[in-house]
């Protein structure tokens, strides 16, 4: 099949007869085609034109391992010669048992148990049924209402787009607004002009209380939180901010949910954040991406034991958690997720801790630049927020384009970042060097000069 499409125009030609793209507009389904690529080593990306490109975002937050992985690959097709396939629901494998021990032994307190999914949207579905059917059963029905923050990502399946915290996505979406309330983000940098950030994490924390007085703690289920969100612009709560709102869950039985589907496997140099970074112990973490670096899909939710416990004792053992999917526990996938945590284990997490200082100081490098509003960053994601200018730090809400217009300048240099209207984000494979980020701040660099 490869052969069908392999020139660039070919690719093109066929993809805008064929193939839908995530994010289309209504204008655009099934005639904008975007990004043919062919293949990836390392950090880098060779697209269909044959241009090598630094893989700024790590594919979608994922490639944590970096491109073309010998072990991975050989594990795939070791565990696909083996078994490729086998039903969750009457069966097992040893991948999936293995890996769950593996990752009860990264999580946190007492996060015990593991349900696999195929992917982040799919675990944080999980994730909130299992607090509906958990409050069902504990007969409290009305306990469910869902809390997320604006500005805020958890995914493209119904009751998961429907936490999500930016406008756009909703704008021409449908969605369970009636069962989610959503606090403010917790960003810093747009914190009120005077307002110093402890003040700023009172306010947050208060806002968050006022909602549960408000909506009372028996309608609330779950507060979901990503500890540094993603696709918002890579947002780092001021500090106190999570084991603040960890307590306020505590204290008014409502779960935790920690999204931890890019904060995971790596990226803020641990397996799991949660613990590790900002010291809380979730309810729930929701992962998925970096748990194979993108060699296989796959997800999955680490669940408390104490939920379980207070399952037994309710009066409604018979009660069933009707929710599984065909490629729960796929072994391919935990086989591969089995080899990334060698790898993570074997010296990347140690080398993702090392090298994250420099990664952060080189791109800060960049704020000396006009358009450049703030560059901030944890571990190995970092975004780079332009404004209008530097004196009331606007948005550029005057051109929206500015992040596209970065990354196609970037792209004519040999890097891709992932545009956010005006942010461009980067989370490159943990395997990136000092010289390699040098390579990326100087084609950064170079681009949002040439967008000023
Ligand atoms: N949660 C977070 C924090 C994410 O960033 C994403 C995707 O980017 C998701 C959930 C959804 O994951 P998926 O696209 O694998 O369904």
């Amino acid at each position: 099949t490869i052969g069908l499409v392999d020139t660039a125009k070919e690719m093109i030609a066929t993809a805008q007869k064929h193939l839908v793209q995530p994010w289309p507009t209504a204008g655009d389904i099934g005639a904008e085609a975007r990004g043919g690529m062919v293949s990836g080593d390392g950090i880098y990306v060779t697209d269909s034109e044959g241009r090598r490109l630094i893989d700024g975002p790590a594919g979608m937050w994922c490639v944590n391992a970096g491109h073309r992985r010998k072990e991975l690959a050989d594990v795939l097709h070791e565990q696909a010669m083996a078994l490729s396939y086998n039903s969750p629901w009457y069966t097992m494998n040893q991948p999936s048992v293995t890996l769950s021990q593996r990752l009860a032994d990264y999580a946190p307190g007492d996060l015990d148990h593991v349900f696999y999914t195929t992917g982040g949207s799919s675990a944080v579905e999980t994730a909130l049924r299992f607090m509906q059917f958990a409050n069902n059963v504990k007969g409290r029905p009305d306990k469910k209402m869902i809390i997320s923050r604006q500005g805020g990502y958890h995914g493209s399946t119904y009751l998961s787009a429907s936490l999500n915290g930016r406008p756009r996505d909703h704008d021409w979406m449908d969605s369970a607004s009636e069962q989610v309330i959503k606090l403010s983000c917790p960003n810093p940098f747009r914190r009120p002009e005077g307002m110093s950030e402890q003040v700023f994490c009172d306010f947050l924390v208060a806002e968050f209380r006022t909602v549960i007085e408000k909506t009372g703690k028996e309608r609330i289920g779950a507060f979901i939180a990503e500890p540094v969100m993603a696709s918002g612009g890579v947002i780092i709560p001021p500090q106190g901010y999570l084991p603040r709102m960890r307590a306020l869950c505590a204290d008014n039985d409502i779960l935790f949910i920690a999204d931890e589907v890019v904060t995971a496997f790596g990226r803020l140099g641990h397996v799991f954040a949660s613990q590790d970074v900002f010291g809380i112990t979730p309810d729930m973490i929701t992962f998925a991406k970096g748990v194979t670096s993108g060699y296989f899909p796959l997800g999955g939710v680490m669940i408390s034991s104490r939920l379980f416990e207070d399952l037994r004792r309710s009066n409604h053992s018979d009660a069933m958690f009707a929710h599984g999917l065909t490629y729960s526990s796929h072994p391919i996938g935990c086989a591969v997720a089995l080899k990334n945590l060698d790898i993570l284990e074997d010296g990347l997490l140690d080398h993702a801790r090392a090298i994250s200082g420099y990664f952060q100081a080189s791109l800060k490098t960049l704020e000396d630049l006009p358009l450049v509003g703030e560059v901030r960053g944890l571990g190995l994601m970092a975004c780079i927020e332009c404004v209008a200018d530097r004196i009331s730090n606007n948005p550029l809400t005057l051109d929206l384009t500015v992040g596209k217009r970065i990354d196609g300048h970037c792209q004519d240099l040999g890097l891709l970042v992932r545009p956010l209207i005006n942010m461009c984000v980067m989370s490159p494979p943990l395997t990136i060097t000092p010289s390699q980020i040098d390579e990326m701040v100087s084609i950064l660099r170079t681009s949002i000069e040439r967008t000023q």
